[in-house]
């Protein structure tokens, strides 16, 4: 394990391992927010006295259902269901709900507590969860897809609300998915209650700019970090892993900056594509035919396609992991510095694992972590939130600029707060302390609640 925890924040993580055993994610998670928080606790002892930290490890609330549904066989089949309901001291508990076949208890326990975090840096008023199910989306008919999703929604229905617990989309769960359970949430409860659900369709209540929301953001705060080191895009070779909603925006973005991004993947391998990626054909693959990334050489003769490969050992300045969790290992991270990265974003959550954040963190390139760089997504759900407040919706233009703004706020914070707390430019310690500081904050003025 890479550094230390403080001698009073010690004792706390052997309790959360005690207390969630088998939830390695969830560990891993904690660990990397407690590392960061002991010098917090000598400038605010209240933190200590009113044990804050104990009680921001323990969700408020973990929701666990069967979920069973007929396949196109007329087979019945039975899921697992979570809404981990974390943290509300800033607002109603915000977060995507993940479709994976690997999604168990500990996986939206780490996604929903690094969710507190995130969306507490984004300055608006949302608290944090997460939820999901072990459903495989992969190789479903769009008659399962909507099976499942109605009965998730048909529990899950009774457990949020606009001003209760908003979910979105993560990994599996995109614009079809969040139709089928607004569908269903709204013949349920006799409701068109448009801000239940983030990432709804444009003409039922969605918000421009939310689909490349996470991906744009990722890059705009690489580019504040690259300004902070007077440096920009422009002619920089870029890898990119994942194939979906993130990787896509966040190709897009780099190349309107002037980037190279040369990769994309998925769980079967990746394409190395040295004239860069051709986002219309990636999209059209992916968002439109629902393929498989291999496909790509198809109609791109002189890229590669490698399968089983590793997709770090392709030399870039910048790297984007857009994927999924602990993609990153130390051996990764070494290969990336030796081959020249510069700056790493994470548009995914969690994607570099404890030793490989090691190794970033000593070459002091810019990294920026995932709570950090990939908040754009859960900001602009609250921007959509906001339209929906207002019975209102704002164009491209304006929302876009509202998602740059709050990217360059965020940035600004965790790099002023790595200052104040020593470690200049360590945006680990910047996101961690800036975005539990406001959570404290709330819950101290709140009392024993
Ligand atoms: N799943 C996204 C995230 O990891 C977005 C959540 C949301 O929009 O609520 O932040």
């Amino acid at each position: 394990m890479p550094s230390l925890l403080d001698e009073k924040v010690s004792p706390i993580y052997q309790e959360v391992l005690a207390r969630n055993p088998g939830e390695t994610e969830f560990h891993q998670a904690a660990r990397e927010v407690l590392e960061s928080l002991g010098p917090v606790l000598v400038k605010h002892p209240e933190f200590a006295q009113h044990k804050i930290i104990e009680r921001i490890c323990e969700p408020e609330r973990q929701i666990i259902f069967r979920v069973p549904w007929r396949d196109d066989k007329g087979e019945v089949q039975i899921n697992r269901g979570f809404r981990v309901e974390f943290n509300s001291a800033l607002g109603p508990y915000k977060g995507g709900l993940r479709f994976h076949p690997s999604v168990y208890l500990g996986i939206i326990k780490f996604l929903g507590f690094e969710q507190i975090f995130k969306n507490a840096l984004t300055g608006l008023p949302i608290g944090g969860g997460k939820g999901g199910s072990d459903f495989d989306p992969k190789g479903k008919s769009d008659d399962e897809v909507m099976s499942f999703c109605q009965s998730f929604m048909t529990e899950l229905y009774r457990h949020i609300g606009e001003h209760t617990d908003v979910p979105a989309g993560d990994i599996g769960v995109g614009g079809r998915e969040i139709g089928y359970m607004f569908g269903q949430y709204k013949r349920i409860t006799n409701r068109w209650e448009a801000g239940v659900l983030t990432g709804k369709g444009l003409d039922w209540g969605g918000s421009l700019v939310r689909t490349e929301a996470t991906g744009y953001g990722a890059v705009f705060f690489v580019d504040e970090m690259l300004k902070a080191r007077k440096d920009t895009f422009e002619g920089k070779i870029c890898s990119v892993s994942g194939s979906g909603n993130v990787a896509i925006y966040t190709t897009e973005k780099i190349h309107q900056l002037g980037g190279k991004v040369v990769t994309c993947s998925d769980s079967n391998g990746y394409i190395y594509d040295e004239k860069g990626i051709d986002l219309a054909l990636m999209q059209q693959l992916k968002e439109v035919e629902r393929r498989r990334i291999k496909d790509y050489t198809q109609y791109r003769k002189h890229a590669k396609y490698i399968a089983k490969g590793n997709i770090w050992e392709v030399p870039c300045q910048v790297a984007m992991p857009s994927a999924t969790q602990n993609e990153i290992n130390g051996a990764d991270a070494a290969m990336l510095v030796k081959n020249g990265c510069i700056a790493v974003g994470e548009g995914a959550n969690m994607p570099t694992t404890p030793e490989g954040v090691k190794v970033f963190l000593e070459a002091q390139i810019a990294y920026g972590p995932g709570k950090a760089a990939n908040a754009g997504g859960v900001a602009t759900s609250a921007l959509e939130m906001q339209q929906n407040a207002e019975r209102n919706s704002w164009t491209f233009d304006h929302t876009e600029k509202r998602l740059q703004e709050i990217m360059r706020n965020i940035h600004e914070l965790c790099y002023e707060t790595s200052i104040e707390y020593g470690t200049p430019g360590n945006y680990v310690n910047g996101a961690n302390i800036a975005g539990f500081i406001r959570v404290a904050k709330a819950m101290v003025a709140f009392g024993v609640v």
